[in-house]
């Protein structure tokens, strides 16, 4: 039998993880130095800003105790937590730690009552999620079990409707008591199934379904889900995993062979007729039409973003993307190309300057274009917010904006697009010459990480890191709006 390397053997996450799937709790336990749960610089930026939001929260529970916690080994904050449990002169105690029932957690905030202890997990989510209930009904067991008495149960979580610089409603407090105590039978159950679980030696079946992309993606995906063909009924558009693995079940495992009778959206639909009939599917009358919104001069554009947790801009609230970089490629009826750049310098608010780039840009042009471009739009309302003199002139930009997604995304099929409208997937089918093989960044997760270390944690980076960084950037931002005009040269000839 395995033995866990401290006097537990589950703590919160791993709990969590197993009441969504016992598989992954296993691996996330006995494979922890895998590659998977390797932590790159977009979770470590994550975790900082997790960090961040857990002492503001704080700051509104003042004088507290805080637990300090010796990395790897937790017995003192154990003892410590005891102490201030029983010491009644503390009134509020930060990050105290429990064990019990073979398990560990820490509480985030815990203030004392009359009769009791109020709990309360911070989040830097803005809502509360069923996980969260789960996570506070397992803190519920665990302190009780351990002898502290708990008489209501919070949720702290970030307020997306909190402007800068006012961040007095920063935070919102959801009562959640009588949910988690309803819970709270269902985790002592869970409890005692996962923990011999987890003890185990050899890993758990895969339980293929809708678990491995919700809540989250799972980390363990590639090691769960055969590679399998671009026919594969996985890949029909927008469908839920749990329907994937029950159609494969009943012995459907490729698209083309849904039956004629099964009711689909247009899209899943036209990707079942481009599967039968070959690797293209356009609908040519369309696609002529969707292309006659495109009016050269054209620019098309693209932003790089960042986003925090705590809003630091005037206006901005929790979780708005806000653009720190730009490329945009004006193109004229000859077909020549002009390319405009701009990227933030400084950890000053990018909008004050990228608004007047992004006008600069759009000079003159009869058509702007996005690829998804609800999200460049709301970016654009963004900057308008924060210039006002040129604001009226950046909403026209927006609101014209024409989207090549959906243009796309209606009016062809190809079997390599594998169910997915993204860039990165309809590129390398329609245009397979233009790649970001051998930039340095080659996706938007990690150039907005990039972006954050660069422009806002300080003393990270050299000088020469920061300059090739940015060049780096650059170079994939060109790309993308590059790829525009690729793509949309493919579509002018696929509609012929
Ligand atoms: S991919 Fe699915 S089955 Fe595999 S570990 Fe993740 S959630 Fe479990």
């Amino acid at each position: 039998m395995w033995q866990p390397k401290f006097a537990h053997t589950l703590k919160k996450s791993t709990f969590l993880s197993g009441m969504n799937c016992e598989r992954r709790m296993w691996w996330e336990i006995h494979d922890k130095g895998c590659e998977e749960m390797r932590i790159d610089l977009t979770t470590q930026l994550l975790f900082d800003q997790g960090n961040e939001v857990g002492e503001l929260a704080r700051g509104q529970f003042p004088g507290g105790l805080l637990i300090r916690r010796d990395k790897g080994n937790f017995v003192s904050s154990f003892a410590n937590s005891r102490a201030a449990i029983a010491d009644r002169n503390v009134s509020v105690i930060y990050e105290a730690g429990f064990v019990a029932l073979d398990t560990m957690i820490f509480a985030d905030i815990l203030v004392r009552g009359p009769d009791g202890f109020t709990l309360i997990e911070v989040k830097q989510g803005t809502s509360a999620t069923a996980e969260h209930r789960y996570d506070l009904a397992l803190q519920a067991v665990i302190m009780r079990e351990a002898g502290v008495p708990i008489t209501r149960f919070e949720l702290m979580h970030l307020n997306r409707e909190c402007r800068y610089p006012d961040l007095s409603n920063l935070f919102v407090r959801d009562d959640l008591t009588k949910e988690v105590e309803e819970l709270i039978p269902a985790v002592e159950l869970a409890l005692d199934h996962l923990l011999p679980v987890a003890k185990r030696n050899n890993v758990p079946l895969a339980q293929l379904g809708a678990r491995c992309t919700a809540p989250r993606e799972c980390a363990f995906i590639a090691r769960c889900w055969p590679t399998v063909d671009a026919d594969h009924i996985r890949y029909l558009y927008r469908l839920n995993k749990d329907k994937a693995v029950s159609f494969e079940k009943a012995g459907v495992s490729r698209i083309q062979d849904l039956p004629d009778d099964l009711m689909l959206g247009a899209v899943p639909a036209r990707q079942r007729r481009c599967l039968r009939e070959g690797e293209i599917f356009v609908e040519k009358e369309a696609l002529v039409g969707a292309l006659l919104n495109i009016v050269h001069p054209v620019a098309h554009i693209d932003f790089e973003t960042v986003m925090f947790a705590i809003p630091r801009w005037n206006g901005c609230r929790p979780y708005d993307n806000i653009p720190v970089q730009m490329s945009a490629h004006v193109v004229d009826a000859d077909g020549n190309a002009t390319h405009h750049s701009w990227i933030a310098q400084d950890s000053g608010d990018p909008r004050l300057a990228i608004g007047p780039a992004i006008v600069k840009a759009c000079d003159g042009v009869s058509t702007v274009t996005a690829y998804n471009a609800s999200f460049e739009k709301r970016c654009i309302e963004l900057v308008a917010d924060a210039c006002p003199e040129i604001a009226p002139r950046l909403r026209e930009i927006a609101e014209g904006i024409v989207d090549l997604l959906p243009m796309v995304r209606d009016n062809l099929y190809h079997r390599e697009f594998r169910g997915s409208f993204s860039l990165k997937r309809v590129l390398p089918a329609l245009v397979p010459e233009m790649t970001y093989e051998g930039l340095e960044i080659s996706e938007g997760q990690t150039a907005s990480a990039q972006l954050m270390a660069m422009l806002y944690r300080q003393n990270t980076m050299s000088t020469e890191e920061r300059t090739k960084m940015e060049h780096a950037l650059l170079a994939y931002c060109e790309r993308d709006t590059e790829a525009m005009i690729a793509l949309t040269s493919k579509l002018r000839q696929l509609a012929q």
